[in-house]
């Protein structure tokens, strides 16, 4: 016997123009799966009364995980599912910080800049833990992610690390892959070239919030000048430069204050040629840091129904994006097995967003202690701190969160460890929009779908 999965949802039911019939939309999060029901089949199918709906129905329904057996424990298969991935990953994952300085002051951010530096002292003992790391735990492949700070105010020492690290890996054949998050201020093409074609890193995410008019007024230099141009030119000259393979992305990072800014910024990056050129555009919600950003921060039901709208207009200009999303078992680096972030004092940690902020920080035996830290490069690890995010699905299955109960969790996967931990609710907008996503989903791959359904050959009745 079959039952309804906890892991659907469903659109609003709607009348199709095309042949002028009621339908709903269901997608399975467990397969990522979407098939269309008639207003019969969506009352049946929710009622969870299935004797009523056809042989042919039930069993595509229960290939896309929609229907499961009775006696199936989905929420432990999911996270069994995620545990598995964890621990079969071969990809080590690490991220550096080699400065604690960024040339910005951009009005969202909670991270406390320096001048500090990593010395080579402590960039040889990364690099020698990075190695050692590859080799205990037979890792195939490297996955290194270069964040601030600002990364390319540290340049030199980027060279060096992954000089050092070059030599290991290719002795080793292990494979590699690199990727950067620039404010983009030094990224002329020259610096793109190099950091391609010599550091091997293939992918530059930079943000841009908006058109200058709105961008200028929260990511400006420290003594407040704006941004806007310098890194707009930058990626120009990147992306129109024939011989630079570095892909660039283009984050823009939208609160309350900002939401009008994507659209005007799209429009320019079309009025420059830009929009086909860059890899990736995406909009991410600003969401507290540590920091009190509570004024200025979108509620997600309101960023979601802006987001149907950007995703819309992003479609209309042929540009890429990802509506439905996908089943993630690796929710991030807090869980994965092996992955570190180190930044430029030898902290280490499993998050990619603790470390620099004056507000995580405790005086303990009169020295100020990052409470994220899971240890320093020269004094050892704290073991007690790294659980601290890292046994999240066992809380999740414990049901300490309201994820064990929600219907997004195998593509969702929690959203945010730390998050959960310091009370605030992560759920991402796809949580509060996917009802939506599925409509323009369906409209959008309609003949894709109507082509898929003739060739298998569909159900009748
Ligand atoms: S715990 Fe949250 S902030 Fe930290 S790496 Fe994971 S998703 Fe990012
Ligand atoms: S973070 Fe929110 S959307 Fe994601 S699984 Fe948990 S409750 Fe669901």
């Amino acid at each position: 016997m079959n039952k309804l999965s906890k892991y659907v949802v469903f659109s609003d039911l709607f009348t199709d123009p095309t042949d002028n019939s009621e339908k709903v939309i269901v997608y399975s999060t467990r397969t990522n799966e979407m098939s269309v029901l008639t207003r019969d089949e969506f009352r049946f199918v929710k009622g969870n009364t299935l004797h009523a709906i056809s042989s042919c129905l039930t069993d595509k329904l229960a290939e896309s995980k929609v229907l499961v057996p009775e006696d199936e424990n989905e929420l432990e298969i999911v996270i069994r599912e995620n545990l598995e991935a964890i621990k079969h990953d071969q990809t080590l994952f690490i991220s550096i910080q080699p400065t604690a300085s960024c040339q910005l002051g951009c009005d969202y951010c909670a991270q406390k800049h320096t001048a500090k530096k990593l010395d080579q002292e402590l960039e040889e003992k990364i690099v020698d833990r990075i190695i050692n790391k590859l080799i205990k735990g037979g890792y195939k492949s490297l996955e290194l992610a270069w964040f601030g700070a600002e990364p390319l105010t540290a340049l030199s020492s980027i060279r060096r690390i992954s000089n050092k690290i070059f030599d290991f890996i290719d002795e080793n054949s292990i494979s590699y892959n690199s990727r950067i998050v620039t404010n983009g201020i030094n990224l002329t093409n020259k610096i793109a070239k190099e950091l391609f074609s010599e550091l091997r890193i293939e992918y530059a995410e930079i943000t841009l919030d908006g058109i200058a008019e709105y961008h200028n007024k929260r990511r400006m230099y420290k003594k407040g000048e704006g941004t806007f141009d310098i890194i707009l030119n930058n990626i120009e000259a990147v992306v129109n430069d024939p011989f630079c393979c570095l892909k660039i992305s283009i984050r823009c990072n939208v609160d309350k204050r900002n939401k009008d800014a994507v659209i005007p910024l799209l429009d320019l990056l079309a009025l420059k040629g830009l929009d086909k050129k860059v890899d990736n555009f995406y909009v991410a919600p600003i969401r507290s840091w540590g920091n009190d950003v509570s004024s200025i921060v979108a509620d997600m039901e309101s960023f979601g129904n802006w987001e149907i709208e950007w995703f819309a207009e992003l479609k209309r200009r042929g540009m890429k994006f990802t509506l439905l999303p996908k089943r993630k078992k690796i929710l991030c680096m807090a869980v994965r097995k092996g992955a570190e972030l180190f930044d430029s004092y030898g902290d280490i940690y499993n998050c990619s967003e603790v470390s620099y902020i004056p507000q995580y920080e405790e005086v303990i035996d009169g020295q100020k202690v990052n409470k994220y830290s899971i240890g320093h490069i020269n004094k050892g690890m704290k073991m007690e701190n790294e659980i601290m995010i890292k046994d999240f699905y066992s809380k999740i299955f414990d049901g300490n969160y309201n994820c064990n109960n929600c219907e997004m969790l195998p593509t969702c996967g929690g959203s945010c460890p730390k998050s959960w931990l310091e009370g605030e609710i992560p759920c991402p907008p796809a949580k509060f929009n996917i009802k939506n996503r599925l409509l323009l989903s369906y409209f959008l791959n309609k003949e894709v779908l109507h082509i898929q359904n003739e060739k298998s050959g569909g159900c009748q009745g």
